[in-house]
C-alpha cells in the first residue's frame, strides 16, 4: 500500500514572490463603507475588538497567534515574521471578514432573465491564483480544504467549532468550506490598482 502525500499549499515566502500577491498585503482593506445616501461608515467587521489575526507556525511546528486592531499593525508583524529564521510561515487573517483574491473590475455584458435585455455590470474577475488550492477567503490566501485531525489546533484556538457536518476546513484558519459565501459580491475585495 503507498502512502498519498499531499503537496503543501505555498509558503507565505513563496506567495509574496508574486508581485500581484505582494501588492495585495501590502494594500490596507478600506474600512470606509458607504452604505448609500452619502452615509459613509466605519465597516464594523474591520474595526475594533481585533478584527486582524496573526497566526505563525515556528519552525519547530509550534503555532504563536497575535491579534491587532488595525491592518497596519498586523502587516508590519507580519513582515517581520517573514525575516525571522525561526519561522516556518505566517498568516495575516480576517477574522470577521471574507475577502476576494486579487483581482480587478471588469464590465461585462449580462442579459438579464426577467427582461431578456443587455445590461452592463461590474464583476471582480481574480487574476491570481495557485493551481491546485483553494483561495481561503478568511486567510486571504492560497489554501487546503480538508479534514482535519482532532488535536489540528484550530479546534484549540476555536474549541466551539467542532462540528461532523461538512468538515472540510481550511488548514490555516479551520473555516468550513461550507460556510464561506459562494457569491463573491459578499466578499470584501481590495483594489491595488487604479
Ligand atoms: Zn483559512
Amino acid at each position: 500500500m503507498g502512502t498519498i502525500t499531499l503537496a503543501p499549499p505555498p509558503t507565505m515566502r513563496e506567495l509574496m514572490d508574486e508581485p500581484a500577491f505582494a501588492a495585495y498585503m501590502a494594500t490596507p482593506p478600506n474600512t470606509r463603507v458607504d452604505y448609500g445616501r452619502g452615509r459613509v461608515r466605519e465597516h464594523p467587521g474591520l474595526t475594533g475588538s481585533a478584527p486582524w489575526q496573526l497566526v505563525v507556525r515556528t519552525d519547530t511546528g509550534a503555532i504563536r497567534t497575535a491579534r491587532f486592531d488595525t491592518y497596519t499593525a498586523g502587516y508590519d508583524r507580519f513582515r517581520s515574521m517573514l525575516d525571522r529564521d525561526d519561522v516556518a510561515d505566517v498568516t495575516l487573517m480576517a477574522r470577521r471578514m471574507f475577502f476576494a483574491p486579487p483581482g480587478h473590475w471588469v464590465t461585462r455584458k449580462f442579459r438579464e432573465a426577467s427582461t431578456g435585455r443587455v445590461v452592463l455590470r461590474d464583476i471582480w474577475v481574480d487574476y491570481f491564483s495557485w493551481p491546485g488550492f483553494d483561495w481561503c477567503t478568511r486567510c486571504r490566501r492560497p489554501s487546503r480544504f480538508m479534514e482535519l485531525p482532532p488535536n489540528h489546533y484550530v479546534f484549540r484556538l476555536n474549541p466551539v467549532m467542532r462540528t461532523d457536518e461538512d468538515p472540510f476546513r481550511c488548514i490555516t484558519c479551520g473555516i468550513r468550506f461550507a460556510a464561506i459565501p459562494p457569491n463573491p459580491d459578499l466578499w470584501m475585495i481590495v483594489e491595488t490598482e487604479s
